[in-house]
């Protein structure tokens, strides 16, 4: 596991998963070869399998630590989740709570629990399964929601049939968010909050929507470094070559769009460390000379 300081706190990006694998079309269906040719090209076999055609992602997590404050950005997709229609997502088996635990946290530590949004690979560890039953993982978290995505994973999916897509969605409401706001753990807010302010650095949580209704990213600020835990804005590194290639996923493609070019624009021209969800490790963005944005891992 690997830490990297911004301004007072300390970020430490926790795997979930590694090599996630999806056929690249799935993830990204106007995909054409070429461009699925020059992504093996550029990226490598980390990311990519040319022979498959498969696309590898990882899921990681991220602690923001300081003084008295710790706070955990995406829970990853959890184990024991039944998601019998998306099968990628489909009961997990992984070590996840002992590498947290490695990185010298245990769950009762952590007093905030944040996810960029609530598809499942983003809030899976709210809750785990004991004797049967769904309890908060974090007991001693406040968690914060953005208000926009709650109402809509409250709602989507609700009265679907069994075996749809629709009703797997409203599974992660079911045990994966709603015993948090049961055990009176949840908080709502609406365009920006914030999470940490010790005169040195800021930690605030913003509101961009596109993957998502209420989409967030949150942003770490001080004069000696800029961070940003960007969820899901952008997921593979292959759209640094094409901003406005939808993923899948992308409820707004448009909206989602405009949100990765305004983050890949901001970490250009602010040399910002970038915390993605998806991507093998954390990097740098700047601009290639010609339009073009390069990457540099961190
Ligand atoms: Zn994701």
């Amino acid at each position: 596991m690997s830490s990297y300081p911004v301004g007072s706190v300390t970020v430490t990006a926790i795997k979930e998963l590694e090599r996630w694998r999806f056929p690249s079309n799935h993830l990204y269906p106007d995909l054409t070869e070429e461009a699925f040719q020059l992504a093996c090209d550029t990226w490598g076999e980390e990311v990519t399998d040319r022979d498959s055609h498969e696309l590898m992602l990882d899921i990681t997590c991220y602690l923001v630590e300081a003084p008295g404050r710790t706070i955990l950005v995406d829970a990853g997709n959890g184990n024991d989740k039944c998601r019998p229609v998306m099968t990628a997502h489909h009961m997990f088996e992984t070590d996840f709570l002992d590498r947290l635990a490695a990185a010298g946290v245990k769950p009762d530590a952590v007093d905030l629990v944040v996810s960029t949004h609530l598809h499942q690979d983003h809030c899976g560890w709210n809750t785990q399964l004991v004797d049967g039953a769904w309890q908060v993982t974090f007991p001693n978290a406040e968690h914060l929601f953005s208000a926009r995505e709650l109402a809509h994973v409250a709602s989507y999916g609700r009265g679907a049939a069994e075996g749809t897509l629709e009703h797997d969605f409203f599974r992660t409401y079911e045990d994966t968010v709603e015993p948090v706001l049961l055990a009176g753990l949840g908080r709502t807010f609406e365009d920006r909050a914030l999470l940490y302010d010790d005169g040195v650095t800021t930690v605030a949580a913003e509101v961009v929507g596109g993957h998502t209704p209420g989409h967030l990213v949150v942003t770490i600020e001080s004069a000696a470094g800029r961070a940003v835990i960007s969820g899901d804005v952008i997921h593979h590194p292959l759209q640094l070559a094409d901003l406005d290639l939808p993923q899948v996923g992308d409820v707004d493609p448009a909206r989602a769009a405009a949100v990765r070019t305004e983050l890949v624009r901001g970490c250009r021209e602010r040399n910002t460390l970038l915390f993605t969800a998806h991507f093998p490790r954390p990097c740098r963005l700047a601009g290639d000379g010609s339009g073009g944005t390069t990457l540099t891992w961190a």
